[in-house]
């Protein structure tokens, strides 16, 4: 079974506003990258005020401005974000949902074009697109959480321990973080996601599904609708083989010869399925095995 192999993919998910959602679970999403410029302008207008009591508005202007530039980052990569996903909110586990689809999903980048003398050779001249700035794992790390400590009062144990809010503390983080977004912000390009993949429609329910494939490692790809699961194993030519992750199971009927392919996702107890041979009905069970006894005569634990 052979997947087409892609070509590099560019994708400015925002620029597009309202985007075509890749499943049927998601029709509509939020311009979410003009939703954290309007979240960075809100805390840039607390900070402005000089007034330390409105620094806890601040910092949640601040989170939900870091929310949305990762879920915008998220829709970048909508093809490959599993859908079981999107109810996560926390940047910090969205980002490594990212970084698990690829490992430089957080990284900054820069795009260049050049047009080569000869076949084959690299341009000598190139012209540069822009850089993109990536509100990375790190920044994330670093802030959201410090932050989040700010939106609550203080513990009863911090009270007894005389901790109160350090303003000054407060205020610069915020800075700290309010330049990184606008530089985050003011990225010529964004939401670059280069890479080459492989395209097949599901054996079962016949989607389409998209992996990336990187440095001929094999992958596994998994149909988000109906969820079989495949190893992609890269073979000669840069061609990509698919093949269904499952298992042949023979009817356990005495004299039937008929079979089916349990796909991986449905091997669990309780399963079961009508043999298309003898239209009995197979079901998988939990069994307990006796192994043979050891030469001591005891079974082994
Ligand atoms: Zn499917
Ligand atoms: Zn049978």
């Amino acid at each position: 079974m052979w997947g087409s192999r892609g070509v590099a993919h560019i994708l400015c998910a925002s620029a597009l506003g309202l985007i075509e959602a890749s499943n049927s679970q998601c029709n509509w999403v939020m311009n979410y990258r003009n939703e954290a410029r309007l979240r960075l302008d809100a805390a840039k207008n607390e900070l402005t005020s000089g007034d330390d009591a409105r620094l806890k508005y601040a910092a949640l202007e601040l989170r939900m401005s870091m929310e949305a530039l990762t879920y915008d980052r998220a829709l970048a990569f909508k093809d490959e974000f599993p859908p079981a996903e999107y109810q996560t909110w926390q940047p910090k586990k969205v980002m490594l949902v990212l970084l698990e689809i690829h490992p430089s999903a957080d990284a900054d980048r820069a795009l260049a074009i050049g047009g080569p003398a000869e076949e084959g050779v690299p341009a000598s001249i190139m012209h540069s697109l822009g850089t993109e700035r990536v509100l990375n794992m790190r920044a994330l790390k670093k802030h959201y959480d410090a932050l989040g400590s700010y939106l609550h009062l203080p513990s009863m144990k911090q009270t007894i321990e005389g901790r109160t809010v350090d303003s000054a503390k407060l205020r610069k983080r915020c800075e700290e973080l309010a330049a990184l977004i606008d530089d985050v912000l003011s990225s010529r390009i964004f939401n670059v996601t280069l890479g080459v993949f492989s395209t097949m429609n599901c054996f079962r329910c016949e989607r389409p599904i998209r992996k990336r494939v990187q440095d001929e490692q094999e992958a596994v790809a998994e149909c988000f609708d109906c969820h079989a699961t495949y190893s992609l194993v890269p073979v000669e030519n840069g061609q990509i083989e698919w093949h269904p992750k499952g298992r042949d199971v023979a009817c356990p009927r005495e004299g039937c010869a008929g079979r089916i392919f349990v796909w991986e996702a449905d091997q669990q107890v309780g399963k079961h399925w009508e043999c298309n041979t003898c239209g009995g009905r197979n079901a998988l069970v939990l069994a307990v095995h006796q192994e043979a006894a050891s030469p001591s005569g005891q079974v082994a634990e």
